[in-house]
């Protein structure tokens, strides 16, 4: 199968004034799009041709891996905002109250994490086997998908990410970033994990599923 550019839910200019018309167009349209266009390239004539982009990530290492999980990042991440912030579900808030108490002590926990990561990679916020929230660093392409993890919301602290608007600060650029955060699509996917019967198994991380 041919793995596709994702549309975007926005217009190019939706996020100013906290992330430019320019970032986007880079980050989108040559970033994101690079990794699309590299993973068909890579998966040509092997036995990923016709995996799903999830599978692929699960089974392959090296460039395979690498471009098929920034893919997955990447349509998460940018799902993951919109200019209308939407609603904390019922059952989130819950969540969020037994692990950080508030919703502005996981921003700065999460916050934390994404400041604390050293070079490329990615923040996530999961829920975890035990039906906990958790939020995770992940260096390069890695992505909570391995382990069983149900992703909610990521960051991308990758310098492309923000350099063009911020520069260096990625503080600065984790404090306007979530203004953009898309509570629905953070909600909805706690939905989609609600159906995993926990606790998935212990020694392949594979989950069961429910009804
Ligand atoms: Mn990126």
């Amino acid at each position: 199968m041919t793995h596709t550019l994702m549309t975007l839910p926005f217009d190019s200019s939706a996020l100013e004034p906290y992330l430019s018309k320019e970032t986007l167009e880079y980050h989108y349209g040559k970033h994101h799009a690079g990794y699309v266009t590299k993973l068909n390239a890579l998966i040509k004539d092997t036995a990923y041709e016709d995996m799903e982009l999830e599978e692929i990530i699960k089974e392959a290492d090296g460039a395979i891996f690498n471009n098929a999980a920034q893919v997955y990042n990447h349509d998460f991440y940018f799902s993951g905002m919109h200019v209308e912030e939407g609603t904390i579900s019922e059952d989130l808030a819950l969540l969020i109250s037994e692990e950080f108490v508030s919703v502005s002590a996981l921003k700065e926990a999460f916050t934390e994490v994404a400041l604390g990561l050293f070079g490329s990679g990615w923040v996530w916020l999961c829920v975890n086997k035990a039906g906990k929230l958790v939020i995770e660093a992940h260096t390069n392409a890695s992505n909570p998908l391995r382990s069983g993890h149900t992703p909610l919301l990521t960051c991308d602290v990758w310098e492309h990410a923000y350099y063009i608007d911020y520069r260096n600060a990625r503080a600065e650029y984790l404090e306007k970033w979530w203004n953009l955060v898309n509570w629905d699509f953070v909600s909805q996917n706690l939905v989609r994990a609600k159906y995993i019967k926990f606790p998935c198994d212990e020694n392949s991380g594979a989950c069961e599923y429910v009804a």
